[in-house]
């Protein structure tokens, strides 16, 4: 394979490919807990990180749900954790991100970064979520200058200024909250009379001197030239039109699953989280499995991203166990992403398994 990044999965070399049986896309709480039990069951997975590796815990602050720890624990530092307790059993982790693959098949064919080869007998989806942008004229533009969807990332650039926060639900009010540590004044645009968010989260929120919600509240455009300097909002009830001379634009306004590459093998609902058949993380696709906010549009927290992680690990240990000649060209049809697929998909494997 030259220097040139291949078009088609077919135009890759798999000759050498370093073969797996447990590969993991993504390192959040579900890939890393995969990561975990996959190890200790001695079936050396390795995990691509992918472009957020620690996922979105990894910008967070103070994480105070998370069953074990009660005094509450930093974000990165738990994620920081996850990464030491899987490493220590054998889980190999890697950068990089899967950004081609062909499932037709046993092996499954993986490309990462676009020039990897890789194979492996089972492959474990925890790739995430990524923060959604509202899609306006200035946003991308002025992203990075002022635009943003971290305010643990970003909240430190703007002291003594004004900033706004886009969004109702628990994000918007922990970004509102902790932008408060430097922010001189925080505007919170959520577009209707009612939030979102959690009692508690709430409460926080609404208690803070600093802290004021734009109720019924829409962007229309975020302003500046080289950086931001105001946004254009809009009142839904009256119509009005007015100008917040703000420094800080941060969006939190929810998140896509990370599911894009797995498009066209694996299926999804119509928002873009992979289906899996009930009580189990199994995909349409036998050996392919999926967990954590990849495949969870419902609870979407860490602890649940970690025993969906934990699912999709048994499962796959499993699904090995049952299925011999590993590295075999144990091929299955070419997959139909159909309503029915997944369903059949898992009525063969229950047969399978009760076989
Ligand atoms: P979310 O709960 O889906 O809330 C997204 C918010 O953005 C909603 O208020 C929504 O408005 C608003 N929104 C969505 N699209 C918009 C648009 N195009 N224009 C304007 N506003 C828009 O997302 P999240 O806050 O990121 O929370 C995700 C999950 O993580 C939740 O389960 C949450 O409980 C959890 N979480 C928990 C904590 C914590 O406990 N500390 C912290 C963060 C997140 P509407 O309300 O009108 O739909």
């Amino acid at each position: 394979m030259g220097e040139s990044t291949p078009m088609h999965i077919e135009d890759v070399d798999f000759a050498d490919a370093e073969h797996h049986q447990v590969v993991i896309a993504g390192a959040g709480p579900a890939g890393l807990t995969a990561a975990l039990y996959t190890a200790r069951a001695k079936l050396a997975p390795v995990v691509y990180r992918g472009p957020q590796p620690g996922g979105q815990l990894f910008t967070t602050t103070d994480v105070e749900n998370y069953p074990g720890f009660p005094e509450g624990v930093l974000g990165p530092d738990l994620m920081t954790m996850f990464e030491e307790q899987a490493s220590r059993f054998g889980a190999d982790l890697k950068y990089g991100t899967v950004t081609m693959l062909d499932l037709a098949r046993r092996p499954f064919r993986l490309l990462v970064d676009e020039r990897t080869p890789v194979t492996t007998e089972t492959l474990i989806i925890s790739a995430g979520a990524s923060a959604r942008y509202l899609g306006l004229e200035n946003e991308g533009r002025l992203l990075g200058r002022g635009v943003s969807s971290c305010a643990t990332c970003d909240g430190a650039f703007f002291p003594d200024v004004e900033v706004a926060v886009v969004g109702g639900g628990d994000s918007a009010m922990e970004e509102a909250l902790f932008l408060t540590r430097f922010a001189s004044h925080v505007y919170v645009i959520h577009r209707r009379d009612e939030l979102r968010a959690s009692k508690i989260m709430q409460d926080r929120a609404l208690a803070h001197e600093k802290i004021e919600v734009l109720w019924d509240t829409v962007v229309e455009d975020v302003l500046g030239e080289e950086e931001v300097e105001g946004a254009l909002i809009r009142n839904v009830r009256t119509g009005e039109t007015s100008q917040l001379a703000v420094k800080g634009f941060f969006l939190a306004i929810g998140h896509t699953p990370n599911t894009e590459v797995f498009q066209g093998w694996l299926e999804m609902d119509e928002l873009g989280y992979i289906r899996t058949a009930a009580d189990s993380t199994r995909t349409n696709i036998p050996g392919v499995f999926a967990s954590g906010d990849a495949q969870d549009h419902v609870y979407r927290q860490a602890v649940t991203a970690a025993g969906t992680g934990c699912m999709a690990a048994i499962d796959a240990e499993r699904w090995l166990a049952e299925h011999e000649e590993p590295g075999s060209d144990a091929s299955h049809p070419e997959p139909e992403v159909t309503e029915s697929a997944l369903s059949e998909a898992a009525t063969l494997d229950a047969v399978d398994q009760a076989g």
